[in-house]
């Protein structure tokens, strides 16, 4: 099913993402999660595109296990790093040709160890121009990037919010956020976008924290603030891994019914490949039905 389908006719939308494993024991480990959290019936799941390596054709693959396999709705993304556009065209006729119904069309981040951006020669610079190749070429629902902390490459929010009406303009019908742990970030950004005649659902991307250095990596690579008092909590735990994670899902559930109780269509949910805490933010969710309170949709 077609997600902008699903978000009309179902709110809220609980989605989670996955990255395709590297290896053996990371298929393991991946296996488990789905076999757990696919009881908790998410609306759909993602899988991330790799920026380099096999880790792309997994992406394929594992998108095709959880909808072919496993009847999970799945979404791939789709990045232009390092692919020429007849490459990119490949992808998307092997997806088109396995059913599968949903892309999130990305530029991608360079591959590790690099650090400026270089589109491949043959390739495209841009998420949009991915975007109208997707949408001119194939029926496929597209789903974009945005970043209520803006972009770390965007000159302002203006410009970015520029970008962000191209993208939807160019044909995606609904936006995922970078991670934040502010919701007045989203709500703001939110209430930019609007303004800028970006009218699709903008869904929150929530990560839970489950562990500090890890956290702190992926908050320091993709430009996300962690607010002072909540780092604050999570220094004090540092050493402990269990109170980390506890503090966490407390964390992640207090905002998740904010911003349902707020409007939000839903939250996409950066599992990280575990399910522990996901699976408790959610169950805590559908017990309190926090979107019951809901004022504006956003
Ligand atoms: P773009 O929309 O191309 O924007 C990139 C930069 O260029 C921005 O600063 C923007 O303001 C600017 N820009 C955009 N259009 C134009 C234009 N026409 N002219 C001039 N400047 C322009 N990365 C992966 O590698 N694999 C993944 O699976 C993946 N999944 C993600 C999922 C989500 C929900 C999110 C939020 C991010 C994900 N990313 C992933 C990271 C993403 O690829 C990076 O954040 C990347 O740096 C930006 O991607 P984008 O699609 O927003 O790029």
């Amino acid at each position: 099913m077609r997600i902008d389908q699903i978000l009309r006719e179902r709110r809220p939308v609980f989605s989670f993402e996955f990255f395709p494993p590297r290896t053996d024991e990371g298929q393991r480990q991946l296996e488990e999660t789905i076999a757990v959290l696919r009881d908790d019936r998410p609306d759909f799941v993602s899988v991330t595109y790799g920026a380099g390596g096999s880790t792309r054709e997994r992406t394929v693959e594992v998108t095709k296990w959880m909808k072919q396999d496993l009847g999970i709705e799945a979404m791939a993304h789709l990045s232009c790093v390092g692919e020429p556009v007849s490459r990119l065209r490949e992808i998307l006729d092997e997806l088109q040709a396995a059913g599968i119904e949903n892309i999130l069309a990305l530029r991608g981040d360079p591959p590790r160890g690099e650090s400026e951006w270089r589109p491949h020669p043959q390739g495209l610079r841009y998420s949009v121009e991915l975007i109208r190749l997707i949408t001119s070429n194939y029926d496929f629902c597209v789903g974009a990037a945005c970043f209520p902390e803006v972009h770390p490459e965007a000159e302002s929010l203006e410009e970015d919010l520029r970008y962000a009406r191209q993208k939807v303009e160019a044909g995606a019908s609904f936006l995922i956020t970078q991670l934040f742990f502010d919701n007045a970030l989203y709500f703001d950004f939110v209430d930019e976008a609007r303004a800028h005649g970006i009218d699709v659902p903008i869904i929150p991307g929530i990560m839970p924290i489950t562990n500090y250095k890890q956290i702190k990596t992926i908050t320091g690579m993709c430009g996300a603030s962690i607010p002072r008092s909540l780092e604050r909590e999570l220094r004090a735990r540092a050493d402990d891994p269990d109170s980390v994670l506890e503090l966490g899902v407390a964390y992640a559930t207090l905002q998740c019914s904010d911003l349902l109780a707020r409007g939000a269509p839903g939250i996409h949910f950066y599992t990280l490949n575990r399910s522990t805490a996901t699976r408790a933010i959610l169950a805590a969710l559908r017990a309190a039905h926090p979107w019951t309170r809901a004022g504006s949709v956003v």
